[in-house]
């Protein structure tokens, strides 16, 4: 828990200038303000305003600053940090216009927006954003928190493409921030999220992407360790316009999941090529060569069907995760992996390896503090939190840790969550010497730490 809240506080003055909900513990409302896609720890925040645009920011952020409470913002609560209690949350899901500027090949995105919307609205043009794996996770935080897109391989860190940022900083003032108007702060944005004020919107580079080839190919339980050697020789020399991962996922016996996969462990190898049918499959032959399952393929599909390649349920739910980065995925990388989502795994969890490097690991045209651009996988495992508790599933966790952490290059932002998102493991999502530089930005910009309800850097 960040905050424990001993205030009970007066939002009297807060009705006038916010035309969004302002609602407190006990309030109806309060419940829907505060709701989130992660349901194991909600924050528990004094006051929610539900923003309806800038101005309902601003106020929310002057009437924090003026009483001296925390402030922590969601919109989709797909990524939170240690759940808060006490302080003021900016709910900005209501904020959720999308304006696309086909002329300039460019987007500017509220910041409640999801990806699925921004994908729609662009996708008449012949153009796509570098979203990832699922359109529900929300835009604007995926993508100052690095942002690993489908596509990312061939184009970069989703965070390489913003060209302005509109952010309310703690003395509650709104700045359009690009990288003539505040270089420093536009580069800590870019990597450093949630520090350095509550962002309003962004406005990003669209891709001249309009259909690419990809889908998914399911594997028996008992081929994963040939599926994850087959697949590891394919990144080891795949070219950038192929994005690709594996993941390991015991698929629940449940109505809602199709009859063919159902209560079985399966590999899942997604691909997103941005090229021939014909030249992807001659890269997968291998892969075929294992013999997938009839459930799942491959297809030449519109950018707007990406969302189908992972097939991630946009259904909220209890979950705990660890990952790391990785220089290479040596025999040891890919044991830790086997030992939780193997076939021999006495309680599969998921597990998921994401190939990155390409242009993720070349330094972006404007700097910007996304780190470990040397990394060129991220290993991570997720475990729905079911009735036996996160305690059933946590020595699970540490093990893989153990086992992936030593041979790692830190975290990346955008995959830590809850319990594992505190100070020293957001400090490992940064190079050394650009965390130094936060810090210090922090400490010019938001030098009481106002904004600490999130993956916090403390000011220096
Ligand atoms: C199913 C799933 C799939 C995912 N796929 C990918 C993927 O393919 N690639 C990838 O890179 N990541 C992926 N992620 C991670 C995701 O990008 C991060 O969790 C991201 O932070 C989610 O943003 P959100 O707005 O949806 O979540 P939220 O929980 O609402 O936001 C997360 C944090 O970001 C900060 N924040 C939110 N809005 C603002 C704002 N307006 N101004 C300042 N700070 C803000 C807050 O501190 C907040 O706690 C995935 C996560 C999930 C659960």
């Amino acid at each position: 828990m960040s905050e424990v809240s001993t205030a009970t506080v007066d939002v009297g003055e807060l009705t006038g200038p916010v035309r969004g909900p302002v609602s407190v513990p006990g309030d109806e409302g309060y419940d829907a303000g505060r709701s989130a896609f992660q349901t194991a720890a909600w924050h528990r925040p004094d006051v929610v305003v539900s923003a309806t645009g800038p101005a309902d920011v601003r106020a929310a952020v002057a009437f924090a600053a003026s009483r001296g409470l925390p402030v922590a913002v969601q919109a989709t609560g797909h990524g939170m940090p240690p759940a808060a209690r006490g302080g003021l949350l900016v709910d900005t899901s209501r904020m959720t216009g999308v304006r696309v500027d086909p002329e300039t090949g460019s987007a500017w995105l509220a910041a409640g927006v999801r990806w699925d919307q921004v994908i729609h609205e662009a996708a008449p043009y012949g153009l796509a954003p570098l979203s990832g794996s699922a359109g529900h996770v929300g835009a604007v935080s995926y993508t100052l928190g690095g942002g690993v897109g489908l596509l990312s391989r061939r184009y970069g860190y989703a965070a390489d493409h913003v060209r302005a940022v509109e952010v309310v900083t703690p003395d509650a003032r709104t700045r359009r921030v690009t990288a003539e108007s505040e270089p420093d702060l536009f580069w800590a944005l870019r990597g450093g999220r949630s520090n350095f004020g509550v962002v309003t919107g962004i406005e990003i580079d669209l891709l001249p992407v309009a259909r690419l080839y990809g889908g998914g190919l399911y594997f028996a339980a008992h081929l994963i360790p040939e599926v994850l050697a087959a697949w590891r020789e394919l990144t080891a020399t795949a070219p950038e316009e192929l994005g690709s991962s594996v993941a390991m996922i015991p698929f629940p016996d449940l109505d809602a999941v199709p009859a063919a996969l159902r209560g079985r462990l399966l590999a899942h190898v997604r691909v997103a090529f941005l090229g021939t049918a014909a030249r992807a499959e001659r890269l997968l032959a291998p892969l075929r060569a294992i013999g997938p399952e009839p459930a799942g393929g491959l297809r030449d599909m519109p950018y707007r069907d990406s969302g189908s390649i992972h097939s991630e349920p946009p259904v909220p739910m209890p979950y705990h995760a660890s990952h790391a980065l990785l220089p290479e995925l040596d025999d040891a990388a890919l044991d830790a992996v086997l030992e939780v989502a193997g076939p021999d795994a006495p309680r599969p969890q998921i597990a998921e390896l994401r190939h990155l490097g390409g242009a993720m690991a070349r330094p972006p045209a404007v700097p910007n503090a996304v780190g470990h651009r040397n990394a060129r996988y991220v290993a991570s495992m997720l475990s729905a939190v079911d009735s036996s508790g996160l305690e059933a599933v946590r020595p699970l966790h540490r093990r893989f840790r153990a086992a992936l952490e030593p041979r790692g290059l830190g975290s990346c932002l955008n995959f830590l969550y809850g319990e594992r998102a505190g100070v020293e493991q957001v400090r490992t999502a940064y190079e050394p010497r650009d965390y130094r530089r936060l810090a210090e930005l922090k400490a010019r910009y938001d030098p009481d730490n106002l904004f600490r309800l999130n993956h916090n850097i403390p000011p220096a």
